[in-house]
């Protein structure tokens, strides 16, 4: 059930925060603060705003549910139409296209309406912008011999950019004494499945192949592909958690030699078993350490904690540098999670200090963190929260432009272009603040 006193809990969004975040962090465009706030609130969808003119793109809930209600929960079509993403520009903050992921909560101050068939943002009763939904690429229409779609077997995200193969949709890290507390991968797997959707929890070679040979002759939008899913810890399909990776871009980079920048998300492995995927062809790699405190890792990553624990997987993520180069080293953190309830900082500033640390010890070595921002799903340890206010975001993403700009480090390799208006990653603002250099 949905807990709607937690979600109204939540700090309020209004164009005065909006405007106070504005005067106090001119080092960074409005296009991230406003981002970051639609992030932590999602969207609401009104019914109207499904109605716009042609077809697009709707969520393929690649990986985790991303929403803040219960799929079951949602009505008025958004658990099927709700755009995968959204790119808004113009409104009261005159914003640069700015492309931003969809998380639906229909208790979100953010209602996207339509306005003259345009679909139009707004908070309260000012536009924050005209929205554009992501196109449907051509090669969704085809279908695998086994029956699939190839929106399920390899969709696209970031606005075509990226495509995202989530090869085991589930983790083995399992219940809450070890799924990581923020994470429902096992829980949106099942929900997907109650919901009657096609959602394939193992990934055949053979069906991505043939999705990517279609991408191969048809798209020339997408630039990488990343290969992730769970944990494995005993064996999946009798291989081990390394060998069961491999397969996917040892097949892949045969089929289509260096046609895409292939990424790794998995577990902090040792050297000998990255150096196996960087053989394969995997050129990025993302052994994502969640939150930098090493009490709150414990807490919120207990599977993680107790396998490999949290100086082995910072050693390990610190090590694969000699392996990839480290500014191919990319481990993500979600960002805000280390001020979750309740074994969370009580403050923003411990917060900050805190994950500004693991910023500086990464960075300090030519490791470049990026973070998604938390969304606390319903299904999850943590659950329904309230969330970090606007003021953390900021405060984040200038700790991490700061931290960035002074080690002088090279733009992330495997985003697109960075900057405000060109950015595309949608699920935290992090490149959208690259090279911006501030207003009066
Ligand atoms: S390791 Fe943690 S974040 Fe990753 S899929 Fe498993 S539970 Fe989720």
């Amino acid at each position: 059930m949905v807990d709607v006193a937690t979600l109204e809990k939540r700090p309020p969004s209004t164009i005065a925060l909006l405007e106070e975040m504005e005067r106090a962090y001119k080092d960074l465009p409005m296009e991230a603060i406003v981002k970051q706030d639609i992030l932590r609130q999602g969207i609401h969808f009104l019914p109207e705003a499904f109605q716009v003119i042609g077809e697009y793109k709707s969520k393929d809930y690649f990986i985790f549910s991303f929403d803040h209600i219960p799929l079951a929960d949602l009505k008025d079509g958004a658990d099927t139409k709700a755009p995968e993403e959204i790119k808004i520009q113009g409104g009261y903050f005159d914003l640069l296209k700015t492309v931003i992921s969809t998380r639906n909560n229909p208790h979100s101050p953010y209602k996207m309406k339509s306005v003259e068939g345009i679909p139009t943002l707004f908070l309260g009763d000012i536009s924050i912008g005209q929205a554009e939904y992501p196109p449907i690429p051509s090669w969704y229409k085809h279908k695998t011999k086994n029956g699939k779609f190839p929106g399920e077997i390899a969709p696209v995200i970031e606005w075509g950019y990226l495509l995202y193969l989530t090869v085991f949709r589930n983790c083995q890290y399992f219940g809450k004494d070890e799924e990581c507390a923020y994470c429902d991968i096992n829980h949106n797997y099942r929900q997907q499945k109650g919901a009657g959707r096609p959602y394939t929890g193992v990934k055949d070679v053979e069906d991505i192949l043939e999705v990517l040979s279609w991408v191969d002759q048809e798209d020339q939008v997408a630039k990488v592909y990343t290969i992730t899913g769970g944990s494995v810890l005993t064996s999946l399909k009798k291989k081990n958690e390394v060998d069961f990776y491999l397969q996917y871009p040892e097949a892949i980079e045969k089929a289509f030699p260096k046609r895409w920048m292939g990424k790794l998300v998995a577990q902090a492995f040792e050297k000998e078993d990255c150096r196996k995927f960087k053989d394969a062809g995997i050129e990025i790699y993302h052994p994502n350490y969640e939150v930098w405190d090493k009490q709150l890792f414990e807490k919120i990553c207990p599977g993680k904690a107790s396998w490999i624990g949290w100086d082995t997987w910072i050693r390990r993520v610190v090590d694969s540098a000699e392996v990839f180069g480290p500014d191919k080293v990319i481990p993500n953190f979600v960002g805000g999670v280390e001020l979750s309830e309740p074994w969370g900082f009580k403050t923003v500033k411990e917060a900050i200090d805190s994950t500004k640390q693991g910023l500086d010890f990464f960075m300090n070595k030519g490791i470049v963190p990026r973070f998604t921002a938390w969304c606390p799903e319903p299904y999850t340890t943590l659950g329904q929260q309230a969330g970090p206010p606007l003021v953390y975001f900021c405060e984040l993403l200038r700790a991490w432009k700061e931290t960035f700009e002074k080690y002088n480090l090279p733009t992330p390799p495997g985003y697109g272009e960075p900057g405000p208006g060109k950015a595309v990653f949608s699920v935290s603002a992090f490149m959208d603040v690259i090279g911006y250099s501030g207003r009066n």
